[in-house]
């Protein structure tokens, strides 16, 4: 059996975790920095680096000691290295290092995103490879078939926005304040799905990829012309992100090899009509579907240690110089889609 420390910081949430081998997860540390953010409406990346550097010793520490172990209980120190907010990611990655070098422990650099793809398997001890994995978060919307351990094939992503980004901009267009998912989804539960005609960017597009930015705009001026109540315009809008995934996801299944379970992972798995859509194709497409509890989709360092215990298992460790990456492609083959110069 082993023990990985995990640490993740590399958006607005700073966290400490001690996973075993054995799924058990003795300690699981999270501080959140909504309210330092609140005012400017989103997450400014300085605010959050200065934030994780006075957070993330104390949160370890505690971490370790709510689990009762030390560092020289820990086999490794997984770190998240990218990709993120550099300032962020940079301070979780030199922790991870300087603990590592005092503990004589390897150290794991984690991409954040296989924290993410890997979850899943924290919680299902039966979910094998290969599985299709809908990642959809505030920076990332993207499909992955799972194959292993630093083996993803990505089959779609987004030419612009993010899903969450999107539900994040809706709820500053309407003035529901950040952050704005379940804010849109709490109000969109009062309005009519129906009643605002809102474009569908991408749907039955030949190429296999998800955009948001033109249901944004559309969102704008709807809300611009004054002709539309707040609620329809959240209805009608989750209404056509539920319907973008959907379309988009349903290609993939149709034009992959099969797999038997459809995965979801990231902070929009917490919506409702998302979830149940999945579960819909899932069912439709004869695949299990496993959405890992809500706590573990967010960003947390549970699931930066499990991909800690994936890869230690797997032999896998780096070298103490290793660079934290701003952007770091799950599947580095993948082609860039079209737009993807800006957010890919
Ligand atoms: P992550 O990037 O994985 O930390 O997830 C955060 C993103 O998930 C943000 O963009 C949130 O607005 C979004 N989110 C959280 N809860 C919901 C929800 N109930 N509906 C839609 N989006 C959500
Ligand atoms: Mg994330």
């Amino acid at each position: 059996m082993s023990l990985i420390l995990g640490i993740e910081s590399s958006c607005d949430e700073t966290a400490a975790a001690l996973v075993t081998s054995d799924r058990e997860i003795l300690a699981h540390k999270l501080a959140g920095q909504e309210a330092e953010h609140a005012p400017y409406g989103g997450v400014v990346p300085e605010i959050a680096a200065r934030a994780h550097a006075e957070i993330l010793t104390p949160l370890i520490a505690e971490a370790l000691e709510e689990a009762g172990k030390s560092l020289d209980d820990v086999d490794a120190i997984a770190a998240t290295a990218g990709p993120g907010l550099i300032g962020g990611v940079m301070v979780g990655l030199v922790t991870g290092k300087a603990l590592a070098m005092a503990s004589g422990k390897p150290l794991i650099a984690v991409n954040h995103l296989e924290g993410h793809a890997l979850s899943p398997r924290l919680v299902n001890a039966d979910l094998a490879f290969p599985y299709l994995l809908m990642l959809v978060s505030g920076g990332h919307c993207q499909i992955l078939r799972v194959e292993g351990v630093g083996q993803y094939r990505r089959l779609a992503t987004t030419i612009d926005d993010a899903a969450g980004e999107a539900f994040d901009k809706t709820a500053k267009i309407l003035g529901l304040g950040y952050p704005g998912g379940p804010r849109v989804e709490a109000l969109a539960k009062k309005g009519d799905p129906k009643a605002v005609p809102l474009p569908r960017p991408l749907i039955k597009s030949a190429e296999p990829h998800f955009s948001f930015a033109g249901l944004k705009s559309a969102v704008v001026r709807a809300h611009q012309s004054g002709a539309h109540r707040p609620e329809d315009i959240a209805a009608s809008f989750q209404q056509a992100a539920v319907d973008c995934l959907r379309d988009r996801l349903e290609k993939a299944i149709a034009e992959q090899e099969r797999c038997a379970h459809l995965v979801v992972a990231g902070g929009v798995a917490a919506n409702t009509p998302i979830r149940t859509m999945l579960e819909e194709v899932a069912q439709e497409n004869d695949m299990a579907f496993t959405a890992p509890p809500q706590w573990l989709c967010t960003d947390n360092a549970a699931m930066i240690a499990w991909a800690g215990v994936e890869r230690f298992a797997a032999g896998l460790s780096d070298p103490l110089d290793f660079v934290a990456k701003p952007r770091w492609p799950l599947d580095p083959t993948a082609e860039k889609a079209r737009g993807a110069g800006v957010k890919a």
